[in-house]
């Protein structure tokens, strides 16, 4: 097992604000022995030195909400509809189930190989995401760290029935987290509200699905397990349900007021106390932007799209501004986002939230840290936490779009120099035309 001397980079630690130049990192057995100015760290004898003639390192990033099922390739299938209830029959023989493990490998290494070194998989088929993170965590196969809800937990009707466990009354509800938490999960996955996918009408996405009861079932029966609830909740009513049953997460998001501020920041029913919120903007901007001719949304998908995001960007600048902890995900394996682009999430929230690229990179890493409830062991770069980093050419700070570009992933003990992972090209021509960076 190999120890690294990395020397002579331009450093982003998570931590501090900026860039400390002329620095180097100790790596030992996968793990952060010491950080300092290249200057004061001269012995490196024992180390294998990698000299990175002044480029970027900055720590691994979090994707706190994505799924690993799909590539993010537009298909009628990745929609609600009678093509992905075929496409589930499929997946649901053993073939199928053999396929779709295949699957998630290669998407848990593209994210690995993009520079995305933990994920928090939030919503999955048949418990696979927990087969998945065995093998990683057991060496079987690359990927970043994972943590997994297995399937959502959604009332009849509700967003993700297709693939999810539907419960219906707090009873049922509590059952299904049992039988999660009895299947090893490491978070509560639950929908409280609709989604863009599965609205038929226009302003139904977000409409509460769960009651409050229902919802605190959820978070009592988890939060006994010590695990956190995240909720699926893309409207104001809807999230303002979930926080008042204690879900610790909000994904997604949408406009607040005072008293769901006030709850994000102290949330008695919570498991720590407080919730925090997961905005994704990507699909939601994906879906409003692009033509109906190459997403294949209907006319009302596209519209809610644009009314989900405009409350999820208000939410989000509310949250920011009020110092509740934001978090980032991608949505990954939703139409048009693919596993191996989560740089463009930090590209949409600096242009359409007004973060700094400081605060994006900030919440891809120690926030969705602090969030995930993992920053003992990672989402900064400091002494003593896993070797989760990544290396670019040039300064993201100044511009974003150099995290498309990772030369190298360290992960704990894998050290991958010039990561490499299959792209779209027609996802990524797509995205390019509705990317407003240079507008
Ligand atoms: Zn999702």
């Amino acid at each position: 097992m190999a120890n690294y001397a990395l020397v002579n980079c331009n450093l982003i630690d998570g931590k501090k604000a900026g860039i400390q130049p002329a620095m180097t990192l100790l790596i030992r057995s996968g793990k952060i022995f010491a950080v300092g100015r290249s200057e004061d760290i001269k012995d490196t004898s024992g180390y294998k030195t990698i000299d990175l003639g002044g480029k970027y390192v900055l720590p691994g990033l979090i994707n706190a909400h994505m799924h690993l099922p799909l590539t993010g390739k537009g298909t009628k299938a990745s929609s609600a509809g009678a093509s992905q209830e075929r496409l589930l029959k499929i997946l649901k023989t053993r073939i199928g189930r053999s396929l779709l493990l295949g699957m998630m490998k290669t998407n848990a290494a593209a994210q690995l190989h993009s520079g995305v070194t933990t994920c928090r998989s939030m919503g999955d088929l048949f418990y696979t995401d927990i087969k998945l993170r065995n093998m990683v965590n057991s060496g079987k196969a690359p990927g970043p760290r994972l943590l997994v809800s297995g399937p959502i937990i959604t009332p009849t009707g509700g967003h993700g029935r297709n693939f999810g466990v539907v419960a219906d009354s707090p009873w049922e509800v509590r059952r299904a987290v049992r039988r999660n938490i009895q299947e090893q999960v490491d978070v509560i996955k639950i929908a409280s509200t609709g989604g863009v996918t599965d609205a038929l009408k226009l302003g139904e996405a977000g409409r509460p699905t769960m009651s409050l009861e229902e919802v605190t079932a959820a978070c009592v029966e988890a939060h006994m397990a010590g695990l956190m609830v995240a909720s699926h909740a893309e409207s104001t009513e809807g999230v303002r349900i979930a926080l008042k049953a204690g879900v610790d997460t909000i994904e997604h998001g949408a406009s607040l007021d005072d008293e769901m501020i006030e709850l994000f920041l102290h949330n008695p029913k919570s498991l720590r106390g407080y919730s925090s919120l997961i905005p994704t903007l990507y699909p939601a901007i994906t879906i409003g932007n692009l033509d109906s001719s190459i997403t294949y949304m209907t006319d009302v998908q596209i519209k809610n799209s644009v009314m989900v995001y405009e409350g999820m960007i208000s939410g989000m600048k509310t949250a920011v501004k009020a110092g509740i902890k934001v978090g980032l995900g991608t949505d990954a394996s939703t139409p048009f986002v693919t596993q191996y682009n989560t740089w463009r999430e930090l590209e949409f929230v600096i242009k359409y939230a007004g973060m700094s690229a400081q605060r994006a990179i900030d919440s891809a890493t120690r926030i969705n840290a602090e969030i995930m409830g993992i920053d003992d062991v990672t989402g900064t770069l400091e002494a003593d936490k896993a070797s989760d980093l990544i290396v670019v050419q040039k300064n993201p700070l100044e511009d974003i779009r150099s995290l498309k570009e990772v030369s190298m992933v360290m992960h704990g003990e894998l050290f991958i120099d010039k990561p490499k992972f299959k792209t779209i090209p027609e996802v990524d021509r797509a995205i390019d035309s509705i990317s407003f960076m240079d507008s």
